[in-house]
């Protein structure tokens, strides 16, 4: 692989960038491998990335039934934070936002890691409250937030209307190095990456079937043929129910699409982040100009990438309220992902009854932000059959009731 430097730019640009290479391989699918991940979205990515650098294994293969970081990857808001109210989620969450600060130095790969802060409005007394329990919780985690005033709030986000008639801030949840990252660039610096490592992430490549001898898995079918393996990671986000069908299990997860739109660009006029989830709905500023917006998910399960219309209006009916000046913006375009929520808001990252099979998934609205910490902690599952971080995220939590309820801290959800 060659690295990317300033003096590589300037070399290239006196050669007419000609010298350029691919940033991943496109292989043919081998016969077997150690370990294939279903999934080439950050997570999956991020996965074999991890088994190759903290585990020397690089007989990997990544198989993506459309185009790599095609599914929620590429198509979310991109929102980092780690400002969870349950240890476990405080733990995994900061130990991903941590890995987002070396990211770019680590991959070799600029993935544009803003930490400009994150601030989640208070517009009830009970959000405040539970934003308040949050602010403590964190404190006793070690994550840096505080709870600003109303005052605070204005001068900090000055387009803000912060007296709204139904419902004026009351104040906010702020987590100062929180921020944005180019979720392309997560996915593409990971390709490389692995693909640099010897592993082969193969496109346009979907998995039809788990195969088993027993109880233990043997491998997969693919529309590109069959692959043995020793381990399997399924990592496919909304489609998470229906490989665990392949596999012969069943998943506590429900499948909705969830949306987001941008506005036609504009001057620079917000440079934090700003979640306001009692309306339901976020904003924050893309280095285009554009204002990135996002809302809820649909309230029906589907397969469909892409939401309706009726919660595009209710979105920005309910942020016009809180920014009045986005009322004579032009929307400029919308699409949608397919989200897997569990019922307690929190991922589900764990061995499963097949053995050598490991599922993660159920990362919902807000998946992004834990994309190298889910990819640190599920590789070390897969090698080890343990790991600190998933240890409370395991499937079993559902039988014997040990939710890791994070519906305040999921809020709009991200
Ligand atoms: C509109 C929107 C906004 C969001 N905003 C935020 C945000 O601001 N912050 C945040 O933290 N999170 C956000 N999220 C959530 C976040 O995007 C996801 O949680 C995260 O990207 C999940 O990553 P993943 O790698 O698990 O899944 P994906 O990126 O969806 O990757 C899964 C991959 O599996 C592939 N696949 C599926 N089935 C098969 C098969 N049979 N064979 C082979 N491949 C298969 C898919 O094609 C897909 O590429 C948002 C999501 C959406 C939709």
């Amino acid at each position: 692989m060659k690295r990317y430097s300033a003096f590589a730019i300037a070399r290239e640009a006196f050669r007419h960038h000609t010298g350029w290479t691919r940033a991943w391989r496109s292989p043919e699918p081998k016969k077997r491998y150690d370990v294939v991940i279903v999934g080439a979205g950050g997570h999956g990515l991020a996965t074999a990335y991890w088994l190759g650098k903290n585990y020397g294994i690089t007989s990997v293969a990544v198989l993506e039934k459309g185009w790599l970081g095609g599914g929620n990857t590429g198509r979310n808001t991109t929102i980092i934070r780690s400002n969870y109210l349950q240890d476990p989620s405080a733990a995994l969450y900061e130990k991903s936002r941590s890995l987002f600060e070396t990211m770019s130095r680590d991959l070799n790969y600029n993935v544009m890691f803003s930490p400009r802060g994150v601030l989640m409005l208070a517009q009830t007394e009970h959000e405040k409250r539970g934003y308040l329990r949050t602010a403590h919780a964190n404190m006793l985690q070690g994550i840096d937030t505080r709870f600003l005033g109303p005052k605070e709030v204005k001068e900090i986000c000055p387009i803000l209307n912060i007296d709204g008639p139904r419902y004026p801030v009351l104040g906010g949840l702020w987590q100062p190095r929180a921020g944005t990252a180019r979720h392309d660039a997560v996915a593409w610096g990971y390709a490389r990456a692995c693909s640099d490592m010897g592993m082969d992430i193969i496109e346009q490549c979907e998995v039809t079937d788990v195969t088993r001898d027993g109880a233990r898995v043997t491998g997969v079918d693919t529309t590109r043929g069959h692959i043995d393996c020793g381990k399997l990671g399924i990592v496919v986000a909304g489609h998470s129910g229906r490989l665990a069908e392949m596999a012969g299990f069943r998943l506590p997860i429900e499948s909705v699409p969830l949306q987001a739109l941008v506005s036609e660009p504009i001057k620079p006029c917000m440079d934090i982040v700003v979640m306001a989830n009692t309306v339901h709905g976020y904003m924050s500023q893309s280095d285009k100009g554009e204002m990135v917006i996002g809302g809820g998910t649909d309230s029906y399960n589907a397969y469909t990438q892409r939401g309706s219309f009726h919660h595009i209006e209710e979105t920005v009916r309910a942020l016009v309220e809180t920014f009045p000046m986005i009322s004579r913006l032009k929307m400029l375009r919308q699409w949608g992902g397919i989200v897997d929520m569990t019922g307690d808001r929190s991922p589900i990252l764990s061995k499963t009854p097949v053995e050598g099979v490991f599922i993660n998934c159920g990362w919902g609205t807000g998946g992004f932000k834990a994309t190298p910490g889910s990819g640190w902690a599920f590789a070390e599952l897969m090698v080890t059959g343990k790991s600190p971080l998933t240890d409370a995220f395991s499937l079993n939590r559902f039988r014997e009731g040990r939710f890791i309820d994070e519906s305040v801290a999921a809020g709009v959800a991200h």
